[in-house]
């Protein structure tokens, strides 16, 4: 589907980016995005991504806003404390962008309900806490072809890591983080965190996001650590592991 008018205004910024033409923007205008988590990450990045001029986003979150979650949910004010985060989320999601459809799923994510939704979808933001769902969402989405975007943040610092199984010898979460390892979640309702520091990368998923859908760039094989004190970026190089129960396919 071609931009209208009203597209290509809005994306005119984009546009005269060397990477990007309309064939390009179309798409990722076009695309289907699944954003597992809509707190500190997920805000965010669904932000960004409902500006930019994304069309579909299916939003799952189990959680109601909290007034401990504002400094750092930005989709949320005052007067949605008690209200379900996705069902706000869809509503401001429109008022920043009305061309956006968006599905709001109170729920929580499983092994019953991810399969359905990521076959939907043609990307995945992991903006969970949650370890296990981590895994969970690496070894659907590895399984099932579509591009992941791993986020995660605790006190100054955060993480990113991007598995992409249409490209060759991708790595996935499994290969750096095993869950034989036992680590377990660190959330922020225990060690806390900085509202800036989670923000900072929910927009690199977003930023990681736009480049996947436009086919501009894949950050494969690098585990991205942010530090919001030192304000560094550090990139480690990794591969993928011989024999990983996940993605070695040999
Ligand atoms: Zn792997």
């Amino acid at each position: 589907m071609s931009l209208n008018a009203n597209g290509l205004l809005r994306n005119s910024r984009h546009l005269l980016l060397n990477d990007f033409d309309e064939e390009k923007i179309s798409s990722l205008v076009n695309s289907k995005v699944l954003i597992v988590g809509v707190g500190g990450l997920g805000c965010p990045a669904a932000q960004y991504l409902a500006a930019s001029g994304i069309s579909n986003f299916r939003l799952v979150d189990f959680d109601k806003v909290e007034e401990s979650n504002l400094p750092r949910q930005i989709l949320y004010g005052p007067l949605d404390v008690g209200k379900y985060k996705v069902e706000v989320g869809k509503r401001i999601l429109k008022n920043i962008n009305p061309a956006v459809n968006v599905i709001a799923e109170t729920a929580k994510a499983d092994s019953e309900n991810l399969p359905y939704w990521i076959e939907w979808s043609d990307l995945v933001l992991d903006c969970t806490d949650g370890f296990q769902t981590k895994h969970l969402l690496n070894q659907l989405c590895v399984r099932q072809k579509i591009p992941l975007i791993i986020g995660s943040a605790i006190q100054w610092e955060g993480q990113l890591f991007v598995v992409h199984p249409k490209e060759s010898e991708f790595a996935c979460y499994e290969c750096i983080f095993p869950i034989s390892s036992g680590a377990e979640d660190a959330s922020c309702g225990a060690f806390g965190v900085l509202s800036t520091a989670v923000g900072t990368i929910g927009i690199f998923q977003a930023n990681e996001t736009i480049k996947i859908l436009t086919g501009t760039r894949v950050v494969k094989n690098q585990l991205i650590l942010f530090d919001a004190r030192s304000l560094s970026v550090q990139i480690i190089k990794v591969i993928k592991r011989s024999g990983c129960s996940v993605c070695d396919f040999t």
